[in-house]
Formats: structure tokens, sequence, C-alpha cells
């Protein structure tokens, strides 16, 4: 299918009968900052947003979610017994995810849907989700996308991928999902010679200020053990305060708990996310503790994106670069940097 273009004016009608169909997801202005939610008016949808604090990766694994909930009625036959909670998997539409994100999903899909194991809720979400993607036309001073793979015109993960081209947006329709959902609105023109040009423009001015900003390659040929044992995690846990902010704003970072909350005679067991970052994570309940010192969590973190998952993978390193986590770190730890520190480790003569 040829890429295709709606004006400004009209892509309002186009969310409606998306509206008129599916659940429909966009980026909206809630406080400071945008996070995707559901909209219930076209207006609420504001594809003007930079990108949001908060990664997408919420809406296909929930910060807080009741997997099960079971009754501890006395005398009730199905006490105790585990039901799953209530779930919408009805068709929903992602509007205007940013590319590092919907490929974010992508990595993730290697932990929530294997052969060997699949998350079910993982699993439906994704099926019944189409992603409409919108290119990166001015990425933040944090984004380093194009230095790990993917860039601010990726197509990789998306459905369907617009382009804000000023007077307009063109949609470049990906999959059989993409198909089906522009299948369904109206209001479309071809794509002319100028707005196509312009198009291109956009891409190469975005993706030129993004520049290569390190060479990743490298780590790939360290040895696991040698960068385990770098003497550099020391200078770059210093300042880190375990707050967790990184990894929960990161959209690669799943990591998760589970719990069993009672409310007098009913229960639930809930799934929440967690951190490496935090010291309780990785408490056994012997009282030891594996990763009890900081210098050892903030290892696991920057090692498990940058070596152990790509080596266990061969699928690139577990980060988009959204620039999220350098954003918000509140003692300014910077992964470019840690990579850079990476590269650079010597392979020293045994
Ligand atoms: S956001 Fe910064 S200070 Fe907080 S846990 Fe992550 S690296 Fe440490
Ligand atoms: S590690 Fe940082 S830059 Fe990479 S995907 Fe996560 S939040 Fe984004």
């Amino acid at each position: 299918m040829s890429d295709i273009y709606i004006s400004r004016g009209k892509f309002p009608e186009i969310i409606g009968q998306l509206m008129a169909r599916y659940r429909v997801y966009a980026p909206v202005l809630k406080g400071e900052y945008h996070e995707f939610a559901k909209i219930e008016k076209t207006e609420e949808a504001d594809l003007g947003y930079q990108n949001t604090r908060l990664s997408p990766k919420g809406l296909f694994h929930p910060h807080a979610e009741r997997m099960f909930e079971y009754s501890l009625v006395k005398d009730d036959p199905q006490a105790g017994i585990l039901k799953e909670a209530p779930k919408d998997f009805s068709p929903r539409v992602v509007l205007g995810i940013r590319p590092c994100d919907a490929k974010a999903f992508q990595l993730d899909d290697v932990n929530f849907d294997t052969t060997a194991y699949q998350d079910p809720w993982w699993v439906r979400r994704r099926q019944t989700t189409t992603l409409i993607g919108l290119a990166c036309n001015e990425p933040c001073g944090t984004c380093f996308c194009t230095s790990l793979g993917t860039g601010p015109f990726d197509t990789a993960g998306l459905d369907v991928l617009l382009v804000d081209t000023g007077e307009g947006y063109t949609a470049q329709v990906l999959t059989q999902k993409g198909k089906d959902v522009v299948g369904i609105t109206s209001g479309w023109e071809s794509v002319s010679r100028t707005v196509s040009e312009k198009m291109e423009g956009l891409r190469k001015s975005a993706e030129d200020s993004l520049g290569r900003q390190f060479d990743f390659d490298p780590i790939k040929q360290k040895d696991m053990l040698e960068l385990f044992n770098a003497s550099f995690w020391d200078e770059v846990q210093f300042a880190c305060i375990n707050c967790g902010t990184c990894t929960f704003l990161c959209p690669t970072c799943w990591c998760f708990d589970i719990q069993d909350e009672v409310w007098g005679d009913k229960g639930d067991r809930i799934r929440l996310w967690d951190s490496c970052m935090f010291p309780l994570f990785t408490f056994h309940g012997s009282g030891h503790n594996p990763r009890s010192q900081k210098l050892q969590r903030v290892r696991q973190r920057f090692m498990h994106k940058l070596k152990y998952y790509p080596d266990k993978y061969h699928n690139g390193a577990a980060c988009v670069g959204c620039g999220r986590c350098v954003k918000f770190c509140p003692v300014n730890i910077d992964i470019r940097e840690v990579v850079r520190r990476m590269s650079a480790t010597c392979v020293c003569p045994a």
C-alpha cells in the first residue's frame, strides 16, 4: 500500500472514526507531562508532544495489575480458589507512539512471549493492539536511538507510521493490522511529491540532529567477566541513590514482583513493577542478599541491558535510546557514558 496523506484539519475526523470502533489510547497532557491514556474525546489526543516521561510499557505490562482474586469466606466452597480478575482485551489502537517505544515492545517480547513461556495477558494485549506510530521530527537532546540500531523514523514494531509534515500527516501502512485500521477510516489522499520531499527532509534532519553518539559494537566482543570486574563501576555507582527512577521510566525494564493483598474476606494476587535498583529486589527468604551493595545493583542494571541481554538473545542492546533515564536521573548518571566506558575497557593480556 502506498503512503497516504490527510490534512491537519481533517485528522480529528480520523481519530473519531477510530474511536467509534476501537478503544483509542493517545498521548494526553496530565499536569506537566504527557502520558498514554484512553481518550474519550478527539481533542484529548495531543500529537504535538515531544515524548512521554513514563514509557508506554504499562499498556501491556501495567504498573499494578490484579492477576487473580479469591474468597476467604469461611465455608465458601470456592474459598482460596484463584479466579482470573476481569481484564479488557477488546480491540485497541495506540495512536502517536514513538518509534523507540514500539521497538522496545519487540525487545520485551523475548521475556513475555517465548516458545517456552507465554505471559497470557502480555500476548493477548499485543495481539489486540494496533500501534500507530508518530515519527520524531525533533528528538530530545537526551535521545540516542540512532546509536542503537533504531531511529526517529524507524518502523520496527509498528503497524502504521505517521509523519507530521506541518500541514498534515502522511501514513505508511506496514502490516495487515495497520491496513485493517486505516481501512475503516476515510478522507485520505495520495501523497504529493512536495509532501514526500518534505517528509524526506524531516527524516534526514531528525537523524542528523542525533548523529551517532557511541559505538556499541566493541561491547559485544568484550569478555563478560572482564566487564563485570572492571574498576569503573565504583565511579559509576558513586552518586546513585538507588531511587529506581531509571528502571520505572524505561520501556525495556520489565522486572516485577507478585504479592497477595487481603481485604477482609477477599484477596487479590497483584503483579507490580519492581526494580533491580532496590535492595529488597534480590533479598532471599534466608536473609542472604546477593546484591546487597549499591555497586552490585548499578552494575546489574547496565550489564543486563548492555551485555547479558545482547549475549543471550543476539537481539541488540536492551535499550532503545529513548533517553528517559538520562533526562530524569536526579544525579545525572548517563548510560551513554557507561557505554563508552564499557567499550573502552581494555582486553588485558593474560
Ligand atoms: S535514576 Fe539515577 S540515581 Fe536513581 S536509581 Fe537510576 S541511576 Fe540511580
Ligand atoms: S536504558 Fe534509558 S535510554 Fe535506554 S531504553 Fe531505558 S530509559 Fe531509554
